[in-house]
């Protein structure tokens, strides 16, 4: 009979729980058998509502203290040397997530293309490894104890190395896989000795460009591990399998899940691909988003699973782990009655789930109220005007020049005779500390403990002292300070119509840190002017340039859940006209240089590199819509970080900005060799602190910066800034290492 299935469950908790548990336990306040406590409540409750949703394959495992892979890493045995000697193994875990006085943490980087980060495996020359976490089978017993027997769900071993960063570059982590596989398949059958009949292994490696290397290990592994243990359910997600079907088809394992709503294309090759003796478990409910199933339409594409298997090897589940969903739309009261129709968090992605087998078990009329419902959602959604504006569909139809006036030579000999600056200017990203005072007065206001008359009167002391800060340590672009801004994607989409906020769609970002995205519902426009007031304000306060701030269509794009009923570059074209309209809007209220924030544009590159071009196309047209309204002397910053650019470099140079900050101090300057293979052709402010760090650099260690930067870019374009915003630091440092920036400068110049 076919069955429902989940491959993993949100881990944080209704409330938070894990995350008040941990940051608890990292203070000190409270004793690791209290967090542990917090983590064995959850885990009951997640299982138990699983099954009350109708589940019938639960997993388990798929919980972790910080992160699944840091627990494969913990689980192998593979803890980086500097760890050496810490013998208490919740010290030793967490200390590797986020490092000790004495010993730095590990990488951390995205999972794929979510905003999920995980902690990077660290491998050396003679790395050696053992089973040194017994987690899978505790966990798997804890369930069965509740009376569930659940699916153990492991990272798998090619994924795992294929993530994994070699700290000597001679070493290939792959060329380590069969020093990994043995202790697999001790763990694969000791789980088959507890009763365990299935697991499940996540290869989402399986959906990216593969070297023949990773596709020989993927062989190597599975001919192993499918007699290790129990049957192997083989899980690929984030994408469809392409070239790498006959490969995934041809692996000697029991049942493969395939990812239905990224890629529902890919079902007709794959059923045919399939052996007659394997399952498939077919991913229908978006496990990546929060919008409410077509439930008749992916009823169909399941029926065509069905027409080609039979009932008995089928499994129906959500497209990925539900890690990525907030828990429970019930709590959002909040929310007006119609929006909340459209959305399902985890708890109701279950439900639809479980509607869906119930209605392959027994016909359509046996789930006939949630299928009804579905449908009547989704009909309303089509039609209500609440979404779907003519004139901002019409606006985003038409064609507009995405250039600006002059060529960029023609845009820098106006803005240098506007605002005569220096050579190596220097400015700063834009956020400036957000102390507690701010976050107090910001939630006193939200509480309606202080008007708005306070509130503004707050903020305008805040900005002013900020200018006051700058103009004392000389810099020669000046910021307002952001301290009106919660969130700089936030900030924007509360202004915006078209986008809703959740009360408690928290979603886990990395260890206890939690994001709540806003939720882009409808078609996005602009009703008012969102930052010009605060820009003009502070622009009043000094003879110096003011630099307006805003966060691009990208971005915004990229770090909210988009609504599914157009591509997303539709709904990125409708932002980026919206931001267009406050760029223009600032550059009539005085505003000369405007910094339009793109730290998301790399992190939205397909998973696919065939599929990179259309994207960046579109990304960078959005870009230049925003900017290119305005006129040739008004100079058009943007700033970038969190990622590696080298490999997108045309794009970031066809995106035009007059000035680009992007974020290189990490990495030591990495990404200026690039500059010595592409020549960027306009202006670049390398960032010379790394604001990540509590360290303030001195200004030798920035002007070595600096002077490594100007081998490969000549000195007149260059800028001296941050290599980030300043809102996660106090003061004193911002004050020392601004000091130590103009210093800096004020050398280069002579
Ligand atoms: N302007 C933003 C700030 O300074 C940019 C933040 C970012 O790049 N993530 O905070
Ligand atoms: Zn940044």
């Amino acid at each position: 009979m076919t069955k429902s299935a989940n491959l993993g469950f949100p881990r944080i908790g209704l409330h938070r729980e894990l995350k008040k548990s941990l940051e608890s336990y990292w203070k000190g306040e409270t004793h690791a058998d209290a967090l542990h406590a917090t983590g064995k409540q959850l885990r009951a409750r997640h299982w138990q509502l699983q099954r009350d949703a109708g589940i019938d394959i639960i997993p388990s495992n798929d919980f972790a203290y910080y992160d699944h892979m840091l627990d494969t890493t913990a689980m192998l045995g593979a803890i980086p040397p500097r760890f050496a000697g810490i013998a208490d193994p919740d010290q030793l875990y967490f200390a590797m997530a986020r490092g000790t006085a004495a010993a730095p943490a590990m990488e951390m980087t995205k999972w794929f293309d979510t905003n999920y980060h995980y902690i990077v495996p660290e491998l050396h020359t003679g790395q050696r490894f053992h089973l040194a976490s017994t987690k899978a089978l505790d966990h798997y017993r804890e369930a069965k104890a509740l009376g569930i027997d659940t699916r153990p769900v492991l990272v798998g071993p090619v994924t795992w190395l294929s993530l994994a960063k070699a700290k000597d570059g001679s070493l290939d982590p792959l060329s380590l896989l069969d020093s990994v596989l043995p202790l697999y398949a001790e763990l694969l059958a000791a789980l088959k000795a507890e009763g365990a009949t299935w697991v499940q292994i996540d290869e989402p490696i399986l959906v990216l460009d593969l070297s023949d290397a990773q596709k020989h290990a993927l062989r190597q592994a599975y001919a192993t591990l499918s007699a290790a243990g129990p049957r192997i359910m083989l899980a690929t997600y984030f994408g469809a399998l392409l070239d790498n079907a006959e490969l995934a088809t041809q692996l000697p394992v029991s049942g493969l899940h395939i990812d239905l709503v990224r890629a529902p294309e890919q079902l007709p090759h794959l059923l045919k691909l399939l052996d007659a003796d394997k399952t498939l478990s077919v991913g229908v409910i978006d496990g990546r988003n929060i919008w409410r199933a077509d439930l008749d339409r992916q009823l169909a594409l399941i029926t065509t699973a069905w027409d080609a298997i039979g009932p008995d090897r089928l499994q129906i589940a959500p497209s990925c782990s539900l890690l990525h969903t907030p828990v429970d739309l019930d709590g959002e009261t909040a929310l007006d009655e119609e929006l909340r129709s459209w959305l399902a968090f985890a708890k109701q992605k279950l439900a639809e789930v479980s509607a869906l087998t119930l209605a392959m078990q027994k016909g359509r009329g046996a789930a006939k109220a949630a299928f009804d419902a579905s449908a009547a959602a989704i009909a309303a959604h089509k039609a209500s005007a609440r979404i779907h504006k003519p004139q901002v569909k019409a606006r985003a139809a038409a064609k507009i020049a995405l250039g600006r006036g002059g060529v960029f030579s023609t845009r820098r000999a106006l803005q240098r005779q506007r605002y005569k600056l220096p050579p190596f200017p220097t400015t700063t990203i834009g956020s400036f500390p957000q102390t507690a005072e701010v976050r107090e007065q910001r939630a006193a206001f939200k509480k309606g403990q202080i008007d708005t008359a306070t509130y503004d009167a707050f903020l305008q002391a805040e900005t002013e002292r900020a200018v006051r800060i700058q103009e004392r340590i000389g810099l020669d672009v000046l910021v307002h300070g952001e301290f009106e801004r919660n969130d700089m994607v936030e900030y924007f989409g509360e202004q915006l119509d078209g986008f809703a906020f959740t009360k408690n769609g928290w979603v886990q970002s990395y260890g206890s840190r939690c994001v709540k995205p806003p939720v882009i519902y409808g078609d996005v426009s602009r009703p008012a002017p969102m930052t010009v007031r605060w820009s003009a304000y502070a622009a009043s306060l000094t003879d110096r340039p003011m630099k307006g701030m805003l966060t691009g269509p990208v971005t915004i794009l990229q770090w909210s859940f988009v609504r599914v009923d157009q591509p997303r570059s539709e709904t990125c074209r409708q932002i980026a006209l919206a931001i267009r309209d406050e760029v223009i809007d600032l550059e009539t209220a005085g505003i000369g240089i405007i910094q339009i924030d793109e730290p998301a544009l790399r992190e939205g590159l397909p998973l696919r590199h065939s599929d990179w071009d259309v994207y960046l196309r579109w990304a960078v047209d959005c870009f230049r819509a925003s900017a290119s309204g305005v006129s040739d002397a008004t100079q058009i910053h943007t700033h970038m970080c969190y990622a590696e650019f080298n490999d997108i470099m045309p794009a970031i140079a066809e995106m035009d900005a007059d000035v680009i900050s992007i974020e290189t101090s990490r990495s030591d300057m990495e990404l200026l060799e690039a500059f010595r293979d592409f020549k960027y052709p306009n202006e670049i402010g390398p960032g010379v602190w790394d604001i990540h760090s509590p360290r303030v650099p001195s200004q030798a260690d920035m002007e070595a910066l600096m002077r490594k930067a100007a081998q490969g870019i000549p000195a007149d374009q260059l800028w001296v800034n941050p290599d980030c915003g300043l809102k996660t630091r106090g003061w004193p440092e911002v004050e020392a290492a601004l000091e130590n920036l103009v210093v800096t400068a004020k050398a280069l110049r002579r």
